[in-house]
C-alpha cells in the first residue's frame, strides 16, 4: 500500500453512492463492518483499501409489502428485522435464524446484505433463504438485476456480485400454505457461536399430520447451502415423524459433502446433519 490513511465514504442515497464510486473505483463497500473490519484486520488486499459505508443509503433500509412478496433493505440490520412485524409474521423460519446470530452488539451494527454476500458456508440467514427462494437485487449505475440466491452464491466466500454491483434489497414470497417453520444450529456452545451444522425447513403438514410439502436447506455441510429436492421428494406424502426421517438419512449422507475444521471434523457434521433431521418439532404443528 501507499502508506496513506485509508478514505471512508458515507453516502446517503444511491445517486451520492454512484458518485463516490465512480471517482473511487477500488473502494470496498461495506455495511456493518463486522465481517469486513475482522477481514482488514487479518491483512492482506483489504487492508488499506478506501471504504464506502452502505448505512446510511435510505433505500438500503426500506422493508415493504409489494403484492405476493417483502422486499427487505439489504442494510437492515440483524437486529431491525428481529423486530420487524411484517418479517415475524410471513417469515417466522429467518427470525428464528437471527435470534442465534452472534450477540446483541453484533446483531445492532450486521445487516443482511453483508451475511448474503459474506457467502460463508455457516452464515446464518442463507439456509432460511434459500428454503423461501429469495430473489436478490443486484443494482448498478444503470440498471437492476434479479437473481435467486442460490445462483448468486457460487462457493465458500464467492458470489455472482459483478463489478460497479451492489445488493440493494432481498425479495421473499409470502409462503402462507407452510405450517411447520424451524431453523436450528448447533455450535461449539449454545450461545454466540458459529454454526457447525445448521437446518432450516419450511413444511405444509396435513391434519393427518402428513408432510405434504416441505423445503429442507443445511448450512456449514458443504461449500455452500445444501438443499437436496430428493430428499425434500422422498418425505413428501409421508408422516410427520422420526422414523419417516430416519429413512431419509441415507439421502442426506449423499447430499452433503462437509469438512474437517477447526470447529468439527466431517464425521462428526455428517451425524449432526442428519440428526437435526429429528429436531423438526413433530408435535408443535397446528393445522
Ligand atoms: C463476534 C462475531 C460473531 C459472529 N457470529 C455470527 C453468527 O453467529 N452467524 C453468522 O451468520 N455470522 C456471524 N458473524 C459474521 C457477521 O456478523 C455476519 O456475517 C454479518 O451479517 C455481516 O454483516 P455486515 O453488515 O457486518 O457485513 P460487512 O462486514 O459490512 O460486509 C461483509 C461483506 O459483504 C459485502 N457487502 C456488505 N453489504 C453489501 C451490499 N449491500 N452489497 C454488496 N456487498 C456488500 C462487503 O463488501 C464485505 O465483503 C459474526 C461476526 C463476529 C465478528
Amino acid at each position: 500500500m501507499s502508506g496513506r490513511e485509508a478514505r471512508v465514504w458515507l453516502p446517503g442515497s444511491l445517486d451520492e453512492l454512484w458518485k463516490i464510486w465512480s471517482d473511487a473505483p477500488d473502494a470496498v463497500l461495506y455495511a456493518g463492518g463486522t465481517d469486513l473490519m475482522v477481514r482488514r484486520r487479518k491483512g492482506g488486499p483489504l487492508a488499506g483499501s478506501d471504504l464506502i459505508c452502505l448505512e446510511r443509503v435510505a433505500d438500503f433500509r426500506e422493508i415493504r409489502e409489494e403484492g405476493e412478496e417483502i422486499l427487505i433493505g439489504a442494510g437492515c440490520t440483524i437486529a431491525s428485522l428481529m423486530d420487524h412485524p411484517l418479517v415475524r409474521q410471513n417469515f417466522p423460519v429467518l427470525t428464528q435464524a437471527f435470534k442465534v446470530l452472534g450477540s446483541p452488539p453484533i446483531r445492532n451494527m450486521a445487516s443482511i446484505g453483508g451475511n448474503i454476500c459474506t457467502a460463508s458456508p455457516a452464515g446464518d440467514t442463507l439456509p432460511p433463504l434459500y428454503v423461501m427462494d429469495a430473489l436478490l437485487e443486484l443494482r448498478r449505475e444503470n440498471g437492476l438485476r434479479r437473481i435467486p440466491i442460490r445462483e448468486f452464491i457460487t462457493g465458500p466466500g464467492k458470489t455472482d456480485l459483478g463489478p460497479g454491483e451492489v445488493l440493494s434489497g432481498i425479495r421473499i414470497p409470502r409462503l402462507p400454505r407452510y405450517n411447520l417453520h424451524h431453523y436450528e444450529k448447533v455450535g461449539q456452545r449454545n450461545a454466540l457461536s458459529i454454526s457447525i451444522a445448521g437446518l432450516a425447513a419450511i413444511a405444509r403438514i396435513s391434519a393427518e399430520r402428513t408432510i405434504e410439502d416441505i423445503r429442507l436447506a443445511w448450512g456449514s455441510v458443504g461449500p455452500t447451502v445444501v438443499r437436496s429436492r430428493n430428499i425434500e421428494k422422498a418425505l413428501t406424502g409421508k408422516p410427520l415423524s422420526s422414523e419417516s426421517m430416519e429413512a431419509a438419512f441415507p439421502l442426506v449422507d449423499r447430499a452433503v459433502s462437509p469438512i474437517d475444521d477447526l470447529r468439527a471434523n466431517a464425521r462428526y457434521r455428517r451425524i449432526l446433519a442428519r440428526n437435526l433431521l429429528l429436531r423438526l418439532p413433530f408435535r408443535g404443528v397446528h393445522p
